[in-house]
């Protein structure tokens, strides 16, 4: 069964209301279930007002859960944009085909200049990120700059267009090993509303992908709604953890993150009428932390710094650092449109130095080629250490 089977049967919306009708007794029921017991209704619980007064039993639950399982650990990746060129119309988005922005697609020699410049800072797990242009950056033009990039870092991960099940696999045999795809909303009205033009407007497409690049083989999948596009956000919080829980079944060899992105300024001029509060996205990464106990959770620099500090002894496990959302942004910054304003503007200095000041060890490097050819992922793997073990620490 894929997930669209699973959203055709899943109650999203009345499993969202639950959260505002939800008992004192019905959170302390879900907070006193034991790790993996949990399930949609027990999440949706944890999202609501009943629970945000009890938001830092919800904040030592998810802590300790985190502890137990990664360790006091935080992965970090750099975000490496290969292009903007777009030819789809995504109403929130700073690369939209119709927004007039400077444009630049990177060829090989500025990609591998642009990465050997992150990993002199320490990064060894780069995420390449498109637009969706189906000639420009097409999937020859990503196995070229994989098989690139794969040479200067260990660890290359793709956030582009979705491709089909053989593609994925050439992407793969290229050296890429995670591939990340937000779903942006769950909810198909919305989806329709906010993505106006190009390929990117066939939903079915794209919510099947996560499932075609783990049947390719790809070790690492990641998945997101952009927080700020439907409404009520909680909805998009249920469809998400849905999502999450199904792969955790039917990609089980996988190593699983959700990213929790809130819809940050960008050129497009969009913003949220409601946008999810500081509070509210606690309440998330709680809530989700003690739905999914082995899945890795991402913060990116869409948060501002005090913010981001206070979430990683949450549930945080992978963040990013330092990091330029336009192409060719290390090298020469500014001289490409962004696809949105990051929020925290820190150094990876910086903020690495945040992360150990909190006891937290930044872990550059957990997974190498090498060890695919030998070895598949532990089962409910997430390819991060578990407590105890030591992390494998800059290559
Ligand atoms: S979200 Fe993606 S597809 Fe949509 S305009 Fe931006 S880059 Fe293009």
């Amino acid at each position: 069964m894929s997930f669209l089977d699973v959203m055709e049967r899943t109650p999203v919306r009345e499993i969202a209301a639950h959260s505002g009708r939800a008992s004192a007794a019905d959170v302390e029921r879900a907070l006193s279930k034991p790790a993996g017991a949990r399930d949609l209704w027990d999440f949706a619980a944890l999202l609501g007002p009943s629970a945000s007064e009890r938001i830092e039993d919800l904040a030592a639950a998810s802590r300790r859960l985190t502890e137990r399982r990664f360790g006091r650990t935080v992965h970090m990746y750099a975000p490496l944009y290969l292009s903007n060129d777009c030819l789809s119309t995504c109403s929130y988005c700073g690369f939209a085909r119709t927004l007039p922005v400077a444009r630049q697609t990177l060829p090989v020699e500025r990609a591998g200049a642009e990465g050997r410049l992150l990993a002199e800072q320490g990064f060894r797990h780069l995420l390449l990120l498109t637009g969706e242009h189906q000639k420009l950056t097409g999937v020859d033009f990503l196995v070229e700059h994989v098989r690139a990039l794969s040479q200067v870092v260990p660890q290359i991960s793709l956030e582009v267009q979705v491709w089909s099940e053989e593609q994925y696999r050439a992407l793969r045999e290229a050296g890429c090993d995670g591939v990340v795809i937000y779903q942006e909303t769950y909810d198909r009205g919305s989806y329709r509303r906010f993505h106006i033009a190009g390929k990117k407007r066939r939903y079915e497409w794209r919510i099947e992908g996560p499932e075609r690049a783990a049947r390719a083989g790809i070790r690492r999948i990641g998945i997101g709604a952009l927080l700020g596009l439907h409404e009520p956000w909680r909805e998009e919080a249920v469809a998400v953890a849905a999502h999450a829980q199904h792969l955790t079944k039917v990609a089980w060899r996988q190593e699983l993150t959700v990213s929790v992105p809130r819809l940050r300024p960008s050129a497009s001029g969009y913003s949220p009428e409601h946008p999810v509060t500081d509070r509210e996205l606690v309440q998330l990464i709680c809530a989700l932390r003690l739905l999914l106990p082995d899945v890795g959770l991402v913060l990116s620099t869409r948060e501002e710094a005090e913010l981001r500090d206070r979430l990683v002894p949450l549930g945080i496990t992978h963040t990013s650092a330092g990091s330029h959302t336009e192409p060719g942004g290390y090298g020469e910054p500014d001289a490409a449109g962004r696809q949105f304003e990051v929020a925290d503007g820190r150094s990876v200095a910086e903020v690495v130095a945040a992360i150990r000041a909190m006891g937290y060890e930044a872990v550059w490097k957990d997974w190498d080629r090498t060890m695919s050819a030998s070895a598949a992922p532990a089962p409910g793997g997430n390819g991060r250490p578990r407590s105890g073990v030591a992390p494998v620490s800059r290559a």
